[in-house]
């Protein structure tokens, strides 16, 4: 057994219940021991929270920059060891979880900065005399409750800011990847955070989770994760009339026209449907393709699948690494299964593969032949499987582009200018790309979606102040 890495509470490592921390691609491996935290500890947590925010809130935003921006250069010194770890709890590549550690140091990197530039606003009053000063305040105990796909990068681009602007924290990382939050609040914690001021229990959503949701002392919550969750949350916090934040499922599409860029067009969508094993909210799942070049597009894809290397993330060639778990795996297998059965042409993959080490591999599949209103395409699947629609003009695509509950990232492929444009001005989401991936984002602008996506203000960038701070509107008569 590996040493137990503790929950941390009012400025204590706090033992718990031992739960191993499996590699998905070698099940036989534990890559770490991890406490379970009970609904006690949550809401001490949150009374720990609650207890640090006068100081923490009214401390200089010198002393915050400092310790954002030492965690983000310790982040950065140790990306390849954090960048290991990550890829081993969560399956993902070596290359993408070193990038997904670097990115977590530029976002503290960001936010250490943020505590220097956060203004407010100083008007006339319509009434002669009076001075309006707008301003930002922290809100208080902020409830922070990450997903297993981005395990450093969601959980620092919500730390970052709930302490650049004076909040204090109580963070529930997903189950299947404690070892990098743990990390993270390691970091802040040996950089100077004051006692009480970032409060880690990890452990079951249905118990640690559901604490922090049911507290009226959490004043704002912020949540990444499924539809089904982010509803509780909504209903959780509507109860107690505290602000919230949902970042939900995606089933982003991608439009293929006539005059794209071959090589384009399949390099955009080979990453966006199965990079990362397809497990990203802004992957892309409805491959919107125009008949004109509709089967090069496909011999095109199948022969570029052919080449992609599944096999355990950490190994040097492997482009794409294990589904996260068991229970995703049968997930996936089971939409195969529908889309399948539905009357999809699996032109591509969806076997189950053996490798070495015994882990949750999984050939990435392609579908054609597929509807709008098939499941397969109405429903998040979140693994390494897509579809391909055929549509006769770009009018189509669009309109089945925008035929989905959800709206985060639409994607088109195109050398037309005019589709382009029109495409921008009309997806249905929050982020468009143009020849680009539907996934891979920058960490200065906001980040976040429409429709079933996403509720309440963007993460990320500046635009994060909308969501940690409330703001002040103060009228002075010299
Ligand atoms: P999930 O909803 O199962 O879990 C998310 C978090 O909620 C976990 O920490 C979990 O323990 C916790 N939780 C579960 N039940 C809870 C409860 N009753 N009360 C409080 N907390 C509870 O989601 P997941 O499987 O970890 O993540 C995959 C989902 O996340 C996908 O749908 C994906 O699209 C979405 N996601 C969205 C974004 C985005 O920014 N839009 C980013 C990444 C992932």
């Amino acid at each position: 057994m590996t040493e137990l890495h503790k929950n941390y509470i009012g400025g204590e490592w706090v033992g718990g219940d031992a739960r191993p921390n499996i590699n998905p691609s070698n099940t036989n491996e534990v890559v770490g021991t991890f406490a379970q935290g009970t609904a006690e500890d949550a809401r001490a947590a949150i009374d720990a929270a609650q207890a640090a925010f006068k100081t923490w809130s009214q401390s200089g935003i010198q002393q915050r920059h400092d310790i954002l921006k030492a965690t983000g250069d310790e982040i950065l010194a140790r990306k390849e060891e954090i960048g290991r770890l990550l890829s081993r709890e969560e399956g993902k590549t070596l290359p993408e979880g070193i990038g997904e550690t670097i990115r977590a140091a530029q976002i503290f990197h960001f936010f250490a900065g943020e505590t220097l530039r956060l203004a407010g606003e100083v008007l006339p009053s319509v009434r002669p005399g009076i001075d309006v000063q707008i301003t930002r305040e922290p809100i208080g105990v902020v409830g922070l409750i990450t997903p297993w796909n981005f395990p450093i990068a969601i959980p620092a681009w919500k730390i970052a800011p709930a302490l650049a602007y004076g909040n204090t924290v109580v963070i529930k990382p997903a189950d299947l990847v404690p070892g990098c939050t743990w990390t993270i609040v390691d970091i802040l914690v040996r950089n100077g955070l004051p006692k009480g001021v970032l409060n880690l229990v990890m452990g079951r959503g249905s118990v640690v989770g559901q604490a922090i949701l049911e507290s009226p002392k959490v004043n704002a919550l912020s949540f990444t994760g499924s539809v089904g969750t982010g509803k509780k949350v909504a209903e959780a916090s509507i109860a107690v009339m505290r602000k919230f934040q949902l970042e939900m499922g995606g089933k982003n599409p991608t439009v293929v026209l006539d005059d794209a860029d071959l090589k384009t067009a399949v390099e955009t969508t080979v990453n966006s449907a199965f990079f990362s094993t397809g497990q990203r909210c802004t992957a892309s799942s409805r491959l919107i393709v125009t008949e004109k070049i509709h089967d090069a597009y496909v011999e095109a894809m199948v022969k570029r699948m052919k080449d992609l290397v599944v096999d355990d993330a950490i190994k040097q060639g492997t482009n794409i690494g294990p589904v996260v778990d068991q229970s995703q795996l049968d997930q996936d297998e089971n939409y195969i299964k529908i889309a399948k059965e539905e009357g999809g042409e699996l032109a591509f993959g969806g076997r189950r593969i053996e490798r070495d080490n015994p882990g949750f591999f999984l050939e990435p599949a392609l579908f054609t032949g597929t509807t709008p209103e098939m499941r397969i395409n109405k429903e998040e699947v979140f693994g390494p499987v897509a579809s391909v629609i055929k549509v006769k003009d770009y009018e189509e695509a669009l309109a089945v582009a925008n035929d989905t509950a959800f709206g985060l990232s639409a994607g088109i492929v195109t050398t037309s200018l005019k589709h382009a444009s029109h495409f921008r001005r009309n997806a249905e989401a929050g982020m468009v790309m143009v020849n680009l991936p539907t996934a891979g984002v920058d960490y200065h602008v906001p980040f976040g979606g429409r429709k079933g996506s996403s509720y309440g203000p963007r993460e990320q960038g500046k635009y994060a102040a909308e969501f940690f701070t409330t703001v002040k509107t103060a009228y002075t008569q010299p």
